[in-house]
């Protein structure tokens, strides 16, 4: 919001006219009556057009302000929900987007907002709730798993860096599945609600408690002095526990176990030390209602500790790793527009690898850039192969890149020898970044891309709307395509912001000239939607699941109608957008 200072009603045009050509970045400016109520809303493209239209310069000194505003601007409480804010954003197509609208306090001026601002709140709200939702366990509001593992990889880091000690609880409450038996899953979930704020209560803000899951939680002690003080908050959590709980009218009796164990004195590994507490765990519930501390008689035999490296490279070496491919398609005309690949982990003992697991393990292992080299490898050469069999003409092949890999710098060499071996060339590539690895990239990682999108490759966010990208930061970033995620394309079915969000991101990223691809799409009521919102592409089940590369090559065959290169978005958009688009910059 601008705290720009409005007009009063008497003004005349010329100084509306003024205001404007003092600061070319003003959006629109509100007029007020004498009481500071808003009367109406100039905005400056509308404002130029009239004037081109109907006056000169010189006619406008004696105009009345009131011939050139909107009087029924949108007029909104500084406090009203973003909820709804967002509905009437969306609602009469693009117009308080591009219009701008008042904000007030107890109905007095207090600023003009624009859409693209009210939007920028609205996907960092939702952002905030999916990052929540992402990293907190719904049921007690605690950190989940990985926001635990998470938390406890920094803590090790920063113990290893201050020299401090750690301490972890693996902790299991005793005879849980006896309530839940026999008083019911509602109260066993009190029961666990209870708990968790009973930890909550005990836990200092600069250390962790979380829920793994089922009756299990986990707690990071840091900056201890001594082991001592965490048997202090051992024993002060395993009296927490044993008070009475008072679960919808009963009473519940109830007792923990906790192994606990220390860093660096038993371990200064991550996979170790959660190993150890496990094991001390597993001693403390012979007891029960203890907790034991880690000693070396406790380990037992481990098959589960993933050798994170030697099991990757394994992968890789032994051609365990396959690359699969999902087709894109233009939203209007139904024509197939681009293959993703996709990589997967076919271990022979596990089966399918869930690929988010495998690709956190290679980044995690510094194996990430193998695993693109592998897919550039195998996919582009594919590609080739459809192409010469003219069963891909006009498609784009879509490769994942990890946030990682665009700061490592190899990246771009490396794409130049995959394009040039395969005999493809860099204009029907296009690579995926997620928000986060464009984010946070350097300059530097920003001209890298900004090179290969010279040579012809198209640059896509993934992902868009889990991340923090902010509009501002969008605009600057060298990107052509934007790829809605999952969890916003599922809020079309359920209805719950009637997609407010999902129109809003097509229109802001329409006037910044990007295409939009909808990602996950699942139904008939999704695409629909989409294609009536402008969305671009879609790609998800309804069109068809990541397929080997057998399955693709006998659906480009019976799909693939050849077709002109269409880029959705470019062709599509009317001038009104790249109007806002320019304006944006400004
Ligand atoms: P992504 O790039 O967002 O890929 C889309 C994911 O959504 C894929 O999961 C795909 O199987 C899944 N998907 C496609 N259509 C639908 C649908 O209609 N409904 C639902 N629920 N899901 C759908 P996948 O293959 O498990 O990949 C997960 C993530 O792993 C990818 O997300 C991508 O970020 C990463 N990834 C995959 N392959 C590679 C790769 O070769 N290199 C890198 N760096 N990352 C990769
Ligand atoms: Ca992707
Ligand atoms: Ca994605």
């Amino acid at each position: 919001m601008r705290p720009t200072p409005p007009l009063r009603v008497i003004s005349s045009a010329l100084s509306a006219h003024e205001a404007f050509q003092a600061d070319p970045t003003l959006y629109a400016l509100a007029v007020v009556d004498d009481l500071g109520t808003p009367v109406g809303l100039i905005n400056r493209f509308r404002f130029r057009e009239t004037l081109w239209q109907q006056y000169g310069t010189d006619a406008l000194k004696n105009r009345h302000v009131g011939l050139l505003m909107d009087r029924t601007p949108l007029v909104l409480d500084e406090y009203a929900p973003i909820e709804q804010l967002s509905e009437i954003l969306t609602d009469d197509s693009t117009k308080y987007i591009f219009d701008g609208f008042i904000v007030t306090r107890r109905g007095k001026y207090l600023g003009i907002g624009t859409g693209f601002s009210l939007m920028r709140r609205i996907t960092e709200r939702r952002q905030a709730t999916l990052a929540h939702l992402a990293y907190h366990d719904t049921l007690t509001g605690l950190p989940n798993r990985q926001l635990f593992l998470d938390r406890l990889g920094q803590a090790i880091a920063s113990a290893k860096r201050n020299r401090r000690r750690l301490a972890i609880f693996s902790i299991d409450l005793d005879r849980f599945k006896v309530v839940n038996d026999s008083l019911g899953h509602t109260i066993g979930d009190l029961l666990l609600q209870q708990i968790a704020d009973r930890f909550r209560s005990l836990i200092r803000a600069q250390d962790t408690v979380a829920r793994l899951g089922g009756d299990e939680f986990a707690v990071v002690l840091t900056e201890l002095p001594a082991f001592e003080h965490a048997e202090l908050v051992a024993r002060k959590l395993l009296d927490i526990v044993r008070q009475p709980f008072l679960l919808d009218g009963h009473e519940v009796h109830i007792s923990c176990s906790i192994g606990a164990v220390a860093y660096p004195d038993h371990s200064d590994s991550q996979p170790g030390l959660l190993r150890m507490a496990d094991d001390a765990l597993y001693a403390a519930k012979r007891v029960r209602d203890t907790m034991r501390r880690y000693t070396e008689d406790m380990a037992r035999p481990s098959a589960t500790t993933p050798m994170v490296f030697s099991t990757i490279r394994r992968a890789i070496d032994l051609g365990e790793l396959e690359v699969h491919y999902q087709p894109q398609a233009d939203l209007r005309t139904g024509a197939l527009l681009g293959l993703e690949a996709l990589v997967r982990w076919n271990d022979p003992v596990r089966g399918y690898v869930p690929t988010n697991e495998l690709i956190q393990l290679a980044e995690d292992a510094g194996l990430i850039s193998e695993i693109t080299h592998f897919v550039c490898g195998t996919a582009m050469k594919q590609f080739r192969a459809w192409q010469l069999a003219k069963l891909a003409d006009g498609l784009r092949l879509a490769i994942n890149i990890s946030g990682v890999e665009v700061r490592d710098g190899v990246l771009p060499s490396m794409l130049r020898a995959h394009v040039r071996d395969a005999g493809l060339s860099m204009s029907m590539i296009e690579l995926e970044l997620t928000e986060s690895g464009l984010m946070f990239s350097d300059a530097d990682a920003t001209q890298l891309l900004s090179d290969l999108r010279e040579e012809g490759a198209r640059v896509s966010i993934d992902d868009f709307g889990t991340g923090y990208s902010s509009l501002g930061r969008l605009q600057r970033l060298p990107v052509d395509v934007l790829k809605i995620d999952k969890a916003f394309v599922e809020d079309i079915d359920t209805g719950v912001r009637q997609g407010a969000l999902v129109r809003a991101i097509v229109m802001m990223a329409h006037s910044l000239g990007l295409t939009v691809v909808a990602e996950g799409v699942e139904t008939e009521v999704q695409r629909a939607f989409l294609e009536r919102h402008g969305c671009d592409l879609y790609q998800g089940h309804l069109l068809s699941r990541p397929l080997p590369s057998v399955d693709i090559g006998k659906y480009l065959k019976d799909r693939h109608v050849p077709q002109r290169v269409v880029t959705g978005a470019r062709k599509t958009r009317t001038r009104a957008h790249s109007a806002h688009a320019r304006v944006l910059e400004t």
